[in-house]
């Protein structure tokens, strides 16, 4: 039987934070499978390990047990240089506070991607897919939240990730604009192929998901595929 290509993979993937007393366990023993080009939605609350499970399957951070798959790739058993490799030529990650460099332009915000790709898209072909080609020259402080996250989506998508992870992209945009942003991340799931994994409180978005994932306790609590994805004019807030 046809099996999906699978993004990513993992295996028992449990991280521990600390030691002795004090430690943490984030993650305790997460099997996933994420089938690539999928645009996947990541729920739980506050604390459930989130973060975490994307840092650690977008080369951020390493697992304490277990493995995490990209491709045939084991992400555990990487080098630090060649876990870099991986980050720099096959994931993008957008933050809810954007992390814009305040002294340049959105441009030059863009560049600073472009110019250590291996196979880039134009800074200011990043930023009109993201509707922002007449902002180039604009500094993020005059920019909207927005429009800053929309900067970010950008510098994100040009180097053409293989896949994309969003942590609360919309977490500090009211509904109009975050609706805007989950549309430009659609886009990108659906113009570019990249596997798009969202972590989010607004719950309607996993509408708009091929999969949504219940996170729960640093594992998984319930995996839904959604037969009939809504676009994000659709969604509630
Ligand atoms: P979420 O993103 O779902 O809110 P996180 O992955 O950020 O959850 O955190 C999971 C757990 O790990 C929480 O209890 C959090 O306090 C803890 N944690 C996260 N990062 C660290 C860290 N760097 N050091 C210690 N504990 C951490
Ligand atoms: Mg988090």
């Amino acid at each position: 039987m046809a099996r999906p290509n699978l993004a990513f993979r993992t295996r028992g993937l449990t991280k521990t934070y600390g030691t002795g007393e004090a430690a943490v366990r984030a993650l305790r023993g997460v099997d996933l499978d994420i089938p690539q080009g999928e645009f996947v939605v990541l729920l739980g609350p506050s604390g459930s390990g989130k973060s975490t499970l994307l840092n650690i399957i977008g080369g951020l951070d390493r697992a304490s047990e277990g493995e995490a798959w990209f491709g045939d790739q084991n992400l555990s058993e990487l080098s630090d240089a060649a876990l870099t490799r991986y980050r720099r030529d096959h994931v993008g990650f957008v933050f809810q506070f954007y992390n814009l460099m305040p002294s340049l332009t959105a441009r030059e915000n863009v560049e600073l991607v472009t110019e250590i790709a291996p196979d880039p898209m134009d800074a200011e072909e990043a930023l009109a897919m993201v509707g922002l080609r007449e902002r180039a020259d604009h500094f993020p402080a005059q920019l909207s939240g927005g429009e800053q996250q929309r900067v970010a989506i950008a510098r994100a998508v040009a180097k053409k990730p293989t896949v994309l992870f969003c942590d609360e992209p919309t977490g500090a945009l009211d509904s109009t604009t975050g609706r805007a942003v989950l549309k430009v991340l659609r886009d990108v799931n659906e113009r570019l192929g990249a596997t798009v994994m969202i972590v989010t409180h607004a719950a309607a978005t996993a509408g708009m998901a091929d999969r949504v994932i219940d996170f729960a306790d640093g594992d998984v609590r319930e995996v839904t595929e959604n037969k009939k994805k809504l676009s994000p004019d659709e969604i509630e807030w």
